[in-house]
């Protein structure tokens, strides 16, 4: 194979790039999880955790990648033959939903009319007026598949104008640590997220952030669980963990908190959208009067600041501009997930990310689209540049 130069931008929606001093933080030997120095980077980095969540409640943290957090989530909550509500993004709802059933909870879809729009949450409202009796509301924070986030106060808020007092479980796997978040005040009752994407981190750990309501619940659900088990955690030590740390994964995250908390959350809040609009600023550039590739997104209010989806012309695959950017200029992107491949290029923009940065990739996706010959505006790079220019 042809070695490539320079480094690679890494522009998918997760994993994301590591920083170096994250990198430096984990070049560590092994230590005894169970001694004193591990206490006190364990408390260090989950109490840096909590403040990114916006929580003083309780945080369980898994060695798996996200997806066991959402069944640990599952499985602490409910009991068997649960109705659960599931308000559809795309790939990732669909995801959490399927395993919700394999579980053996009845699973109701608030069906969008259509991913590139996402539901309207008066359906939320409606949805639990029609089954009072669901035990809980399953939503993703921002839909990755798609680049749509959802307005996580108006969920709540379709919630409690139903009366229902089912709990809000969020998948906040690709929103934490980029896009705004309060587990707290946004009366969140479990969030789930993951190490590899926000929190600059290597794929490896999850967690689950749970309100008091929640323990409540958990208390009396009747699921099958063990290694997932909040009740055997909270008896061991650090009341958040099962079997042997992965002790390298905490030099880590007290290091990426440490970075998140320098640029201060608000800071990497607005940094995230900044990217985000320069990004969207080439793509409505492209898109142009041409037919040109899109914003699979089209609710304007929705548009993801950690993620944006590009859909492309009928009869061009994004797949082969994806290997284009990969193969000729280093360039990592997304693909298109579930029933979206080979029409949707994702481009990550969360995490540890800059101007030039987003240039460079936007930059690829320039060229790898008039290498291919897809239609397109010129002059999007140019466009981002523009915006970035004044938004600095
Ligand atoms: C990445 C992602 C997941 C899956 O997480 P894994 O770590 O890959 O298991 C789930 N939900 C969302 C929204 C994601 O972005």
């Amino acid at each position: 194979m042809a070695r490539k130069t320079g480094r690679q931008f890494f522009a998918n929606p997760g994993p994301t790039n590591i920083p170096d001093s994250i990198l430096r933080a984990m070049d560590r030997p092994t230590i005894d999880f169970m001694d004193g120095e591990f206490a006190e980077l364990f408390n260090t980095a989950v109490g840096g955790l909590k403040r990114v969540l916006r929580t003083t409640g309780d945080v369980f943290i898994y060695t798996a990648s996200g997806h066991g957090s959402w069944e640990a989530t599952l499985v602490n909550l409910f009991s068997p033959g649960d109705l659960v509500l599931v308000v559809e993004t795309g790939w990732f709802s669909e995801g959490w939903a399927a395993m919700a059933a394999k579980f053996g909870l009845r699973t109701k879809t608030v069906a969008a009319p259509d991913w590139r729009r996402g539901v309207e949450y008066a359906a939320i409202t409606a949805a639990l007026k029609e089954t009072p009796e669901a035990k809980g509301v399953l939503c993703v924070h921002n839909e990755t598949a798609t680049g749509m986030m959802l307005d996580l106060p108006s969920v709540r808020a379709a919630i409690d104008s139903a009366g229902s007092d089912a709990l809000l479980l969020v998948d906040t796997i690709s929103s934490l640590g980029s896009l705004e978040f309060r587990f707290d005040d946004w009366g969140i009752d479990a969030a789930v997220g993951g190490s590899q994407k926000g929190l600059m981190l290597p794929t490896g750990c999850s967690f689950t952030a749970v309100s008091a309501k929640a323990m409540k619940v958990h208390a009396s659900s009747t699921m099958a669980r063990h290694y997932f088990d909040w009740s055997e955690m909270t008896k061991r030590s650090f009341r958040a963990f099962m079997g042997t740390i992965p002790t390298g994964m905490f030099y880590g995250l007290a290091e990426s908190v440490r970075l998140i908390e320098l640029e201060g959350l608000d800071g990497v809040i607005t940094r995230h959208h900044r990217l985000a609009e320069g990004v969207r600023r080439a793509v409505r550039t492209w898109s142009g009067n041409v037919g040109g590739p899109e914003l699979f997104c089209l609710s304007p209010d929705r548009l993801s600041d950690s993620v944006t989806a590009i859909k492309f012309p009928e009869g061009f695959n994004s797949d082969a501009v994806r290997k284009t950017a990969l193969e000729k200029f280093n360039v990592s992107t997304g693909g298109g997930l579930g029933k979206l491949g080979g029409q949707v290029m994702r481009i990550g923009h969360l995490g540890d990310l800059n101007e030039p940065m987003i240039l460079g990739t936007l930059g690829a996706v320039e060229m790898s689209l008039k290498i291919n010959g897809v239609p397109h505006g010129r002059g999007g790079v140019d466009a981002a540049m523009e915006y970035l220019a004044e938004a600095a």
